[in-house]
């Protein structure tokens, strides 16, 4: 069965006379072994919904389980899980070896038991040669480390990392990102990991719940939900995406959005003739050019507005007759120059199937 389970999670704070519901109605299964996302906005419910399977907040309605055992009502140090924070929030008077010991001091583990776990753990971290250090004594990076040694530390069977990267610059993010992967294969626990990045939670994912207004809109693969959002917003929040609108005018060869002058978006719509709707392309999907597309693609005509190279890629802007701005990317290969240039009258097309 699966290592967490919430069903019908609600958490309603009450701030003088405000009540905020932070948290509506949440299902989820998360499975042993797991990496698992929690992605979305600030004010979402993200950490609430943490909070709520560490112990630190009970929900309003609705239970949390850990390991098929109900734990609602059950104090945060009876349950087999462990919170990594932001702020690392390591003893700065104590060494990097009595940070991580602590827990298990107090649990009146005996000494050799310590030594040993204290040792594993930094070994895992990579800072066995920094256990004589001082907090302060270590880069940002470093003491992040240490926080996740001093949780993995008693072996919990699972750990909850709210936004643990937060306070690192993008270079050490990125490293970081690789060193907890490895770490979570090499202790195959499962991992709850909160983040408000998207590129975050698509790289280290097994799979991802995209909150909102204290739901989860869509819970998928990263895959699953990159290539087929559930909703608008996901589409606007993974990744970049065109938003092209117009009415639905049914013709011989299925739905479209005619936009004149031989432009023309392919939909798949139970939307009645007439009805205003809008469609979502990915910048990757669409293919720029100089010559009229063939008609069985949708296609939209163009000026170019914008041409930034960006290295592996070059992004476009076109100003479109459909009234829109469309962004699309071209991977450079090498020796190819560009598509276009800026000032450029373009026609911008992809397949159906790509337009959600
Ligand atoms: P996130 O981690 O996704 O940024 P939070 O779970 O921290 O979101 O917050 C969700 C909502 O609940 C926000 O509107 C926030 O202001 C509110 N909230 C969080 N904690 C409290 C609290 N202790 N008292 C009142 N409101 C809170
Ligand atoms: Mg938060």
């Amino acid at each position: 069965g699966p290592a967490i389970s919430l069903h019908g999670v609600t958490k309603t704070y009450r701030s003088g006379q405000e009540t905020v519901p932070a948290v509506r109605g949440v299902d989820l299964d998360i499975g042993s072994g797991e990496f698992f996302s929690l992605l979305g906005p600030s004010g979402c419910g993200k950490t609430t919904t943490m909070r709520l399977i560490a112990g630190f907040e009970e929900p309003t309605t609705g239970s949390v389980s850990l390991a098929g055992t109900d734990v609602t009502g059950v104090p945060p140090n009876r349950r087999d899980v462990n919170m990594v924070f932001q702020s690392y929030a390591l003893f700065p008077h104590m060494t990097i070896h009595d940070n991580v010991a602590f827990g298990l001091r107090r649990a009146r583990t005996p000494a050799q038991e310590i030594q040993r776990r204290v040792a594993e753990a930094l070994e895992l971290v990579e800072l066995g040669d920094r256990a004589k250090y001082r907090p302060n004594q270590l880069s940002g990076g470093q003491q992040q480390r240490v926080a996740l040694a001093r949780a993995l530390v008693n072996r919990p069977s699972a750990l909850l990392l709210d936004e643990p990267l937060g306070a690192l610059d993008l270079k050490l993010r990125q490293t970081m990102q690789i060193e907890l992967k490895r770490i979570q294969r090499e202790v195959g626990i499962t991992f709850v990991y909160v983040t408000h990045d998207q590129g975050e939670a698509l790289t280290m994912s097994d799979r991802i719940a995209v909150m909102n207004h204290g739901t989860v809109e869509q819970l998928g693969t990263p895959a699953q939900i990159y290539e087929q959002p559930a909703s608008r917003f996901v589409a606007g929040f993974i990744g970049t995406s065109n938003l092209i609108t117009g009415t639905v005018t049914s013709g011989g060869d299925g739905a479209r959005m005619e936009l004149g002058s031989g432009q023309h978006v392919h939909l798949r719509t139970d939307r009645e003739d007439g009805a205003s709707i809008d469609v979502t392309v990915r910048p990757e999907k669409i293919h720029l050019s100089t010559s009229e597309p063939a008609p069985d693609h949708s296609r939209v005509r163009g000026r170019v507005t914008e041409v930034v190279y960006q290295g592996s890629a070059t992004h476009y802007t076109v100003d479109t007759a459909a009234g829109s701005e469309i962004v699309m990317f071209q991977q450079n290969a090498s020796g190819a120059g560009n598509l276009a240039e800026r000032g450029d009258e373009v026609w911008l097309s992809w397949l159906p199937e790509h337009s959600f």
